[in-house]
């Protein structure tokens, strides 16, 4: 085998909670976290040249991001080929869907995706315990998409217990024409004074009872606000997808994307594209329609 495709799948937060900071500036977290079926794709080729200093060589298919060892995929090809002492050149291509600086981990899914590409290209034998392990060095939410499907993810998001999945649902995600940086929002939630706590175990007993409706009642992120307060355009999509008949909508991760579920496609799709249309007055850069994903066998 010279080449490999596969599809990096990005994410959702149901829940977010910031428990703490630790003296290093990193948080603890509780999150329940969810793999959605909206995915880039990275291809990755062995070269019989030799491209650069590194044996790297990448594209994009968005020309803003770099392709220098500042993207995500080129540190987790240069940590694979020092872990396991690979010589050969390797072309990476990043095709991008997840958006990006949204709060769906794109660039972690990237990373995940690519630490497996790796492992089976080259027959290495890892498994995945041992591809968490590598990946928490490139970030703490590459294990979970190293994972994938429905998890509690706690310490800085590299703890990891498979919990319930929610039941069916259509997704509307809607990113706002502008990014928003995780790093400044993390910084940001230590300032405030009454921060709120979504209850992430009540979340966790409501995903194995199954029931969207009481699901709903305990999904909540702890960063909403800080975002909100720069950007009140969160809460105008949110009530956007509500009026128009989401069991829940709220925003994920760092933000800005804010997602809603729908119990009925059709309900979904008119929704989006209200948004789509800029009807609504709010301005969004993409708009999809997705369900969730849960890797084969479970
Ligand atoms: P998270 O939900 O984990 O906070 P995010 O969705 O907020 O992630 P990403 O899309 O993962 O953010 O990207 C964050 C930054 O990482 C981008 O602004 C970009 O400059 C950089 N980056 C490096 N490599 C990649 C990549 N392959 N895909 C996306 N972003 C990348």
């Amino acid at each position: 085998m010279r080449q490999i495709r596969l599809k990096a799948y990005g994410k959702l937060n149901l829940g977010l909670d910031v428990i703490g900071r630790r003296e290093n500036g990193y948080h603890d977290l509780a999150m329940v976290m969810q793999t959605v079926k909206l995915y880039d794709t990275i291809t990755l080729r062995i070269l019989d040249e030799f491209p650069s200093e590194d044996g790297i060589r990448l594209t994009c298919s968005v020309p803003e991001l770099p392709v220098d060892e500042s993207n995500i995929v080129y540190k987790a090809i240069r940590l694979m080929r020092k872990e396991y002492g690979i010589k050969e050149g390797i072309k990476g291509e990043i095709i991008k869907h997840i958006p990006m600086a949204a709060g769906m981990a794109g660039g972690s899914a990237d990373a995940a995706c690519t630490l497996i590409a790796m492992n089976y290209l080259f027959r290495l034998g890892a498994d995945r315990e041992k591809l968490c392990d590598l990946g928490v060095k490139l970030g703490a939410d590459v294990p979970f998409c190293v994972m994938r499907g429905t998890m509690l993810c706690e310490g800085i998001g590299e703890k990891l217990t498979h919990i319930t999945p929610p039941p069916h649902c259509h997704i509307l995600i809607a990113k706002p024409s502008f990014g928003v940086s995780t790093k400044d929002v993390y910084e940001a939630v230590d300032s405030l004074k009454t921060p709120y706590h979504p209850d992430i175990r009540a979340l966790c007993k409501a995903l194995d009872k199954g029931d969207i409706k009481e699901i709903a009642k305990y999904c909540g992120n702890t960063l909403e606000r800080v975002t909100v307060e720069k950007h009140s355009e969160i809460e105008k999509i949110e009530a956007v997808m509500r009026d128009g008949g989401a069991v829940l909508s709220m925003m994920t991760g760092s933000g800005p994307t804010v997602f809603g579920l729908f119990e009925d496609r059709m309900t979904a799709r008119k929704v989006g594209k209200m948004l789509r249309s800029g009807r609504a007055g709010i301005q969004i850069e993409q708009v999809a329609l997705t369900e969730f994903y849960q890797p084969k066998g479970r």
